[in-house]
Formats: C-alpha cells, structure tokens, sequence
C-alpha cells in the first residue's frame, strides 16, 4: 500500500504548507478523507497509516464499509445530500454530518440520534458558489437555520461547510471562503460558539487554509480519480 502512504503523506504536506504560509499550525487542519466509491479495503489501508477521519457521501454504500470496517478506530463524517427518509441510518452511523441545509433534516437526525451516543456534530452546507441547482443553504438564510438547530437534542452544532464553484482560480476560491468565514464570524459574534470551518478539496485546499478551513475533505488527492475508477481504468 505505498501508493496510499505516499499520497497521504504529499496531502499532509500539502496541508502543512499552506497552513505555514497562512500563519497557522497545521495542527489546527483535520484532513478528512473522502472514500467515497472506493473500496473498504483502501479506508483500511489509509487506517493502517494511522488516519482517523473519513468522509462517505451516498448511504448505502457508506453503511456497507462502515459494517466492514468495524473494528477499525475511524470517525466517520456525512457528507453528502440527505434524503428525509434516510435520516435514522446517518443519525445511527456517523459522528458527523457536513451536510445539512433544511430544518426538517435536523430534526430527523435529533429525533434519531441514539441516546447512548455523544451528540451527533453537524456542519450547516452553506450554497458558497451561488449557483443555482447547488446543495447548501443561501448566506442570508444560514442565521435563521443555526438558531432553529442549535438547540435539538442528540445534535452539537459546530459550524458551516462549503464548496467552492470548479474551474477558478485561487484567488476565486478564496473570495468563496472568506465569505464562508465570515458567515462563521458573524454567527459567533451572534452569541454561537462554532469552532469548524470545512471548506476545501483536492483542487482548492490552499485557499480554503487560507481562509481558516478547520477541515478539508479530500478524495482524488489521496485515492485517486472517481472518473477514471467509474471507467475502469486502472490508476
Ligand atoms: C467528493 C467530495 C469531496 C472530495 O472531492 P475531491 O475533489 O475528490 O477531493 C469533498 N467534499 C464533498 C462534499 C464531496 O462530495
């Protein structure tokens, strides 16, 4: 498994250089790896390196590797669209979710948070790019949101997630995630206490450091592409 031990490690060196030249620990930065369509056996091998937080997007799928992949330490994060009927399952399985943008989802995952468990960690997804037809809650509607969720049951509110739009420049970028970080700082100076911003993937990490990304959540960097996985081509 060197090929996971070396991207894992140019991904953390990624992480440590763009945190230095924000000014910032890279400590302060939790990779969260995006294992999404690839196999158990490539979350175990990136366990085995001693990495701890993954990141599944579509449910069954995640609920398969989860189930195989129980006896590994691994702290699992939701981070794609969430269907209301499909609230128990993710509320029952993972630590965290990036990904909600509706009131009605919160209270699903609240009302299903098994008691046993600590409190399930949620990220609002703020729509950062504007774009229409993109997942995430509008700026102007994020307050409103926060204060409807802060206070479920079985839930801890911890911060804003967003996606930058493809294709810009770094400069782009981090127009996007300044405004996501603002979104935070106005939220806290509103009397919340949210410490996470995750923000930043494969192609846009740095601005999103830059801009006081607490997690970036990476998939093609460390496993490789999707695209080329779907056709089948080997990497
Ligand atoms: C797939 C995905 C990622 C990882 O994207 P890469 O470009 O492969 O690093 C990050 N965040 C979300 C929400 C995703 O769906």
């Amino acid at each position: 498994m060197d090929i996971v031990k070396s991207s894992l490690q140019a991904v953390r060196q990624r992480i440590a250089r763009a945190a230095d030249l924000a000014g910032r620990a890279a400590e302060e930065v939790t990779l969260l790896a995006v294992s999404k369509t690839y196999p158990a056996a490539a979350v175990r091998a990136l366990a085995e390196q001693g990495h701890h937080d993954f990141g599944e997007s579509y449910l069954q799928e995640a609920a398969d590797k989860i189930r195989a992949l129980a006896d590994i330490d691994a702290c699992w994060h939701f981070i794609g669209p969430i269907q209301r009927n499909k609230t128990s399952p993710i509320a029952a399985g993972f630590d965290w979710v990036h990904s909600v943008d509706r009131v009605i989802i919160a209270e699903r995952l609240s009302a299903a948070r098994p008691q046993e468990r600590p409190a399930l960690n949620i990220c609002l997804q703020v729509n950062i790019s504007g774009e229409s037809g993109k997942s995430g809650v509008a700026f102007d509607a994020v307050s409103d949101l926060a204060g409807q969720i802060r206070d479920l049951p079985g839930l801890r509110l911890r911060g804003l997630m967003g996606i930058a739009q493809a294709g810009n420049d770094v400069a782009q970028q981090r127009i996007q995630f300044a405004q996501l970080r603002h979104c935070l700082e106005d939220l806290n100076r509103q009397g919340m206490a949210l410490d996470t911003l995750s923000m930043g993937m494969t192609n846009d990490l740095e601005a999103a450091i830059a801009e006081g990304a607490t997690i970036v959540r990476v998939g093609t960097a460390l496993f490789g592409s999707r695209i080329k996985r779907a056709a089948g081509v080997d990497r």
